[in-house]
């Protein structure tokens, strides 16, 4: 974001003689062309609810609940952000024979042609065991930028799960699909269990999603700032 600010305040400063009005909007377009591009990929959706709660909570709803929070957060801290879906639809034709691998060959179109400085996928995770809870960041394990931005959203959920409570670390992986076809920095968030009765049901609630949506923004933030700028 410092980078943003030195522009605007530069171009303000040649324009200054032509009128205020003139450059203000010479500011506005360098900044707008200097915005970094975030993707926000929801996951799931459409024919596919993901993985399903103890309480019948379809993942892909909280997906998108925490995706479109989470893009007014970024859009009100002047990042532009590209959504691979805003609706409860898959990115599938109903065409299409194999509607799975459609769908995630459109995000990751989609996600590339944005050429973005980084791209997180919202997920919900699952376990047999219902007394495992807690978020957890996956990337892909050979890239670096992709390995710190994970950390730094990792640790950013201490402020959600307590220190103490967030024990897990970013995991590096080379199996899921758009880990190993994104060409971005790109993190999939998994950002909580709802094999777990109580997170569950914190994760049905708008107020925890907000939550989640301030804290992976805050993280994305710092991200943006401490590797890209
Ligand atoms: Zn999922």
């Amino acid at each position: 974001m410092l980078v943003i600010v030195t522009l605007v305040a530069g171009r303000m400063g040649m324009m200054g003689e032509k009128g205020s009005w003139a450059a203000e909007a010479a500011a506005g377009k360098a900044r707008k062309q200097n915005q970094p591009v975030v993707v926000i990929d929801s996951g799931h959706g459409g024919n596919d609810p993901g993985k399903i709660g103890v309480s019948g909570q379809e993942e892909k709803a909280i997906n998108l609940k925490i995706a479109m929070k989470l893009k007014a957060y970024l859009e009100a801290a002047d990042i532009k952000v590209v959504m691979t879906r805003e609706s409860d639809k898959g990115l599938y034709r109903e065409s299409d024979s194999h509607k799975k691998s459609a769908d995630m060959k459109e995000r990751c179109r989609i996600i590339d042609n944005a050429k973005p400085v980084l791209a997180i996928s919202i997920h919900q995770n699952s376990y047999h065991q219902d007394s495992i809870s807690g978020a957890q960041m996956f990337y892909y394990k050979n890239s670096e930028k992709g390995r710190q931005l994970a950390e730094t959203l990792q640790k950013r959920f201490d402020y959600i799960l307590g220190a103490d409570g967030n024990r897990r670390s970013a995991k590096a992986n080379d199996s899921y699909y758009l880990l190993l076809n994104v060409k971005a920095p790109i993190v999939i968030a998994e950002c909580g269990f709802l094999s777990n009765p109580a997170e569950a049901a914190k994760l049905s609630e708008e107020e925890y999603q907000d939550r989640i949506a301030w804290t992976l923004h805050m993280g994305i933030l710092q991200y943006i700032n401490d590797v890209e700028k």
